[in-house]
């Protein structure tokens, strides 16, 4: 059996590949299939979805939804998406609106602290797709504002950074409801982001978002050590939860990272897409 990579992003957010490119190059690598995975948008799984079909290579339809939560931040992955669902794809444009609203205002934040930049030149970097902080990042580093994406963030855009401008987000039951409306399978995507401090306190939040509609963990992840995979193994196995795996590939602000194998060690078996279908057919 093979190897799959169940988080990956395109240029319909802030990827680098266009759908058709990841999917062409993920075959290329050798895996057996890929989810993609943008940023509260879905905009790219008819392009990803074709190209799989006239390539013969399988591609899950996903999403991954930017739900509200302190102090850290709590994504949450939807796979096998019905992506012409109705409540889905209101939720999502209105997602896009409170995107279309921020935007701009880091624009003027930039500018106000003697930063030359426009927002056309974001736009033209985002190249037609949704614009996000990253595009943001990728003009401060070809004007020389920066030397890294990862200062982009730190001294501008982070939260708490001064051009730093929030925008609305769902609270995880709201996302919750609307994935599972549209038929996804609902994963707490790198629980290490979530900026919980303690074993309980995670464990709390997870039999919460459980009962409110949470299907699996992303287990594994690049950023991930070894003692929190064993952790988050621990927690799936006892509350019967999915276990997923993915490198969150974008193809810019991370060095030495590719597709399926993260920094070269990771290996996610394509059972976990069997299991993930099983899980689909049981519960619709
Ligand atoms: P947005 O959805 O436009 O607010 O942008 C969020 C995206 O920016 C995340 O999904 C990451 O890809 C990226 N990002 C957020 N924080 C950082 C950071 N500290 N360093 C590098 N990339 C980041
Ligand atoms: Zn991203
Ligand atoms: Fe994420
Ligand atoms: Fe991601």
């Amino acid at each position: 059996m093979g190897y799959v990579d169940l988080h990956l992003h395109t240029t319909a957010s802030d990827g680098v590949m266009s759908p058709s490119e990841i999917v062409r190059y993920a075959k290329a690598k050798g895996l057996q299939a890929i989810a993609i995975t943008d940023h509260d948008t879905i905009e790219g799984l008819e392009e990803g979805l074709s190209e799989g079909k006239r390539i013969g290579f399988e591609v899950i339809p996903g999403i991954e939804i930017s739900a509200g939560h302190s102090p850290g931040s709590m994504h949450l992955l939807g796979f096998f998406l019905d992506i012409y669902h109705p409540l889905l794809n209101e939720r999502l444009g209105y997602l896009q609106k409170a995107r279309a609203e921020r935007n701009p205002k880091i624009a003027e934040k930039l500018n106000q602290l003697g930063v030359d930049l426009t927002f056309d030149e974001v736009l033209k970097v985002s190249g037609g797709g949704q614009v996000g902080r990253p595009h943001f990042a990728q003009v401060l580093l070809d004007k020389g504002y920066v030397r890294s994406f990862q200062e982009a963030f730190e001294r501008f855009l982070k939260k708490g950074a001064p051009a730093y401008v929030d925008k609305f987000r769902f609270t995880a039951k709201e996302a919750l409801h609307f994935i599972s409306e549209a038929r996804g399978i609902a994963v707490l995507a790198h629980p290490n982001t979530l900026g919980m401090s303690r074993y309980s306190e995670l464990e709390n939040l997870l039999l919460q978002l459980v009962e409110e509609g949470l299907r699996g963990l992303e287990v594994y992840y690049p950023e991930h050590s070894a003692s929190e995979v064993a952790q988050y193994k621990t927690l799936a196995e006892r509350y019967g939860l999915l276990m997923t795996g993915g490198t969150d590939y974008h193809g810019i602000e991370k060095n030495g990272l590719d597709i399926g194998v993260g920094r070269g060690t990771m290996r996610i078996p394509y059972s976990i897409v069997e299991d993930l279908k099983a899980a689909r057919s049981r519960s619709f």
